[in-house]
């Protein structure tokens, strides 16, 4: 079954149809998240890259991130040798 999202593809307009909807409990609370998809499957494939290619940069910024706190934490030691 199809169920139209009300929710349209950021790309190419058209109503995202959800392809999964997964239910859990917060607290004491039913939760649904929908996953939702572009009708077609190039736009699609485009949305996947792009999402992919922001999860890099993520990645990026924090591995940036985890080095500039190592060369902190490296010259606060070197300062204490010196001293
Ligand atoms: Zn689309």
């Amino acid at each position: 079954m199809v169920k139209h999202s009300g929710n349209p593809c950021s790309i190419c307009g058209k109503d995202r149809i959800v392809v999964k909807t997964f239910q859990e409990m917060v607290g004491t609370s039913m939760i649904t998240t929908s996953l939702m998809k572009c009708p077609d499957p190039e736009c699609q494939a485009k949305i996947d890259k792009q999402l992919a290619k922001e999860k890099k940069f993520r990645d990026g910024m924090k591995v940036a991130a985890e080095r500039r706190l190592q060369e902190k934490k490296e010259r606060a030691q070197n300062t204490r040798l010196r001293a």
